[in-house]
């Protein structure tokens, strides 16, 4: 029987799955276990990962890797999930209060019911560890990350590793261009939305910050903003922290700006003359070129420019809106390539000095690849 891979992504009222055959890592089978601990669900992580080890039958993994939100300062890697690992990412639980706690029930019913497999952690927060120290500080008193663990981590990094690399192999085999040396930003523009500058396949900055809520503006979440907005609106309008927090993080960006959060509908009526919705488009677009360029600016070069996940993947409306007002920095689109519909590594620039790329991202792939290599089970 060959071997298989279980990567777990545990949010807190589901849990997704996907099982991946070793070692070539081709998808065999995937899911989502729905309403844990809701009415009609499944009453804890335990029972969801019940269901999911039904559902694979004989087909016991050799290893299991989980996608965890937040690895702190700890993790700039995958990391085997033992006593240890697992008491850190307990400790990281105040920066992830919802997303680590369900990533660890997932961890601890694998343990539960597989005592004998290896699991790995693939951490969201990892790739972005190499950004430079004066990346990765506020500019605040030294207390508030000495004391507070205050400081950018950066997230969606399972994805900007994957595409970066996806994106160096492309230019390589397709341009001759060498991957340590290419800069890049890579764009994962999804619900949640976060751009990498990546120099010779090391991240150097990042737009998410201390948590998933700064830089670009996102589906729900408003992106950077004016800290003083925040204690001025909890003043005149009287809101608690947890109402802020609620305003920020779900209320804001396009839906706070039109009404809708689905790009898909957000184009739509812009498309019918909306000015709300073109509105919206005009400042998530506009923050996104304003990234590309402070990224270009902090790698000093910039040889590529790629876009992923469901909105970077398929809105091609999107694509020429942030890309057309930079033509003058070599950032030229091919209308064409840009139209064209697929699920293939693809370039869209008219063969400017600047590489356009789509990268459909593949998270569960790359921590399954991960934790393969990690568990050394092969
Ligand atoms: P993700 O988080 O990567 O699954 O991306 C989900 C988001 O992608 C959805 O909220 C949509 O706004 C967006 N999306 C998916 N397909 C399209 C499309 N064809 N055009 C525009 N946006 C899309």
């Amino acid at each position: 029987m060959t071997a298989t891979v279980l990567v777990l992504n545990a949010g807190s009222s589901s849990l997704k799955w996907d099982l991946f055959a070793a070692p070539a890592l081709t998808s065999l089978k995937s899911g989502v276990v729905e309403r844990i601990g809701e009415e009609g669900g499944v009453p804890d992580h335990a029972a969801a990962l019940a269901a999911v080890l039904d559902e694979l039958g004989e087909d016991r993994p050799a290893v299991v890797g989980h996608r965890i939100v937040h690895g702190g300062r700890s993790f700039s890697g995958p990391a085997l999930l033992d006593e240890a690992a697992v008491a850190e990412v307990e400790r990281l639980v105040p920066l992830a209060p919802l997303h680590n706690p369900a990533a660890l029930a997932g961890v601890r019913a694998v343990a539960e019911r597989l005592p004998d497999v290896p699991q790995v952690g693939a951490f969201d927060t990892a790739f972005h560890q190499t950004m430079p120290e004066a990346a990765a500080r506020y500019a605040l008193p030294a207390w508030c990350e000495a004391e507070h663990g205050v400081r950018r981590y950066g997230f969606h990094g399972t994805s900007h590793q994957y595409v970066s690399r996806v994106a160096g192999e492309f230019l390589r085999e397709t341009a001759g261009r060498s991957p340590a040396e290419l800069k890049l930003v890579t764009l994962h523009l999804g619900n949640g939305c976060s751009a990498a500058a990546v120099s010779g396949g090391v991240c150097v900055d990042t737009s998410m910050g201390l948590t998933p809520l700064e830089g670009l503006v996102m589906g729900t979440r408003t992106g950077d903003l004016d800290p003083a907005a925040v204690t001025y609106l909890q003043r005149s309008a009287g809101l608690s922290a947890e109402e802020m927090d609620r305003l920020l993080n779900r209320e804001s960006g396009l839906k706070g700006l039109c009404g809708d959060n689905d790009v898909r509908r957000v184009l739509q009526r812009a498309a019918d003359g909306d000015a709300d919705a073109e509105l919206a488009l005009d400042v998530y677009c506009r923050r996104i070129r304003k990234y590309v360029g402070a990224y270009a600016a902090a790698l000093g070069r910039l040889d590529g420019v790629v876009f992923t996940a469901g909105v970077g993947e398929n809105a091609a409306e999107i694509r020429r809106r942030v890309c057309e007002p930079l033509a003058g920095f070599g950032i030229a689109l091919d209308a064409a390539a840009n139209a064209r519909r697929s699920k293939e590594v693809r370039r869209l620039d008219a063969g400017g000095p600047v590489a356009v790329l789509v990268v459909p991202t593949d998270e569960e792939g790359e921590i399954a690849r991960q934790a393969w290599g990690l568990a050394g089970v092969g």
